[in-house]
């Protein structure tokens, strides 16, 4: 990872270089940031950078050979501890090192912006949430005794510390506090009240700040060729994470496509006379899968959520794409208090019987025609309002 590649962050960036020019790094750094600030890859970053063989100012190479086992994960002075569980594959007393290949993977995966979420996805655990165990704490203890392989440090990335248990954390409170002679610990962390206050008092804190609704934009039109509209959009929407942006953006089309159907429903609800039209929707629907279904339903419960919040005029919750809001402001107004409880409890139901089998089709009439009945009482307290 080279600075070059991080999406924003200058100031952290540059206080880190400044803190190795003037021969003052910590030893131990918690850095902590919230999710998609990109806190791990721009330590990562800087890792790369010290050994270096052939830096310049303000950035690493990128090719020689240090840099080329650090873009890889695979430096042997940088040792990786994170969060495990069960699996699989490993069955029984899981730790860090039994599972670096799938790290590397993950890393390479999401190019050094590691979440939680997605770690646990990437091991296929469902729910269950991962630990830092004891046992973690007794190979970073006897890595730290060992010399330097290659490198001038070894280098610890400990990484999502809300997991550290306490057995674990309390193994590594000396090695924290004093780590022997060429040895750089970073910790990483997004909340700070969930770290145990040991942890906290011994390491220097370093925060990383959300990314700027710029430095999103500028990165998914850099990164992922996204158009400037859509870039836009997103980077209002992603409340700073790069992490959800790539996520909003690589389901941009699904969601436009909910988008566009709903409201093609909705008139088509509304109106009457448009039977044919109507019916020949709800059978197109139909036909499209369940979970497509459910899908396609769970929006109209978020379109339905949106609208109550804008008629409460709390419109900076809404995070929506600039075609999304252009049609709830219209819409908004026939959500109100004389069909919006009725109208959740239909879609929900509806989604309870798509999941139960119910017959797609049948569903989609009986839906339109309750949904179109319900929408009328709505405009007709707006009326009289
Ligand atoms: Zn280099």
């Amino acid at each position: 990872m080279q600075f070059k590649s991080i999406i924003g962050q200058e100031t952290v960036k540059n206080r880190l270089l400044t803190s190795l020019r003037e021969n003052r790094v910590a030893h131990t750094q918690l850095f902590l940031g919230p999710e998609g600030s990109g806190s791990f890859a721009v330590a990562l970053a800087f890792v790369q950078y010290i050994n270096c063989k052939n830096k310049t100012d303000s950035d690493s190479c990128g090719v020689c050979p240090s840099c080329v086992k650090f873009q890889k994960f695979s430096h042997p002075d940088l040792h990786f501890f994170f969060p495990t569980t069960t699996n699989d594959t490993i069955k029984k007393d899981p730790k860090s090192a039994l599972f670096l290949n799938e790290w590397r993977s993950y890393l390479e995966q999401v190019k050094a912006y590691p979440t939680q979420k997605g770690w646990h996805e990437h091991l296929n655990v469902g729910n269950k949430q991962g630990t830092i165990y004891v046992r973690d704490a007794s190979d970073i203890i006897q890595a730290v005794s060992l010399k330097p392989y290659e490198a001038k440090y070894k280098i610890f990335f400990i990484w999502m510390a809300e997991r550290l248990h306490v057995s674990a954390s309390n193994k590594l409170l000396k090695t924290f506090e004093e780590p022997p002679f060429n040895t750089l610990i970073f910790i990483f962390a997004e909340r700070y009240e969930l770290l145990l206050p040991t942890v906290r008092s011994r390491a220097q804190l370093v925060k990383v700040d959300k990314l700027p609704e710029h430095a999103i934009r500028e990165a998914l039109v850099s990164k992922k060729n996204a158009g400037e509209d859509m870039a836009n959009d997103i980077s209002l929407i992603s409340e700073g994470n790069w992490n959800l942006a790539q996520e909003i953006f690589e389901n941009a089309d699904e969601t436009q496509e909910y988008f566009l159907k709903f409201r093609q429903w909705l008139r088509l609800c509304f109106k009457s006379g448009n039977y044919l039209e109507l019916n020949r929707f709800n059978s197109d629907i139909s036909r499209t899968g369940r979970e497509n279904i459910k899908r396609f339903l769970a929006y109209g419960l978020d379109i339905t959520h949106n609208s109550i919040l804008l008629n409460s005029g709390n419109i900076a919750e809404i995070k929506k794409s600039a075609d999304e809001l252009e049609f709830l402001k219209k819409f908004a107004p026939f959500i109100n208090t004389a069909n919006h409880a009725e109208i959740y409890q239909l879609l929900n139901e509806a989604i309870y019987h798509i999941e139960r089998n119910a017959h797609a089709g049948i569903l989609f009439s009986d839906l339109s025609f309750k949904l179109g009945d319900l929408l009328l009482k709505g405009r007709q307290n707006l009326v009289t309002r």
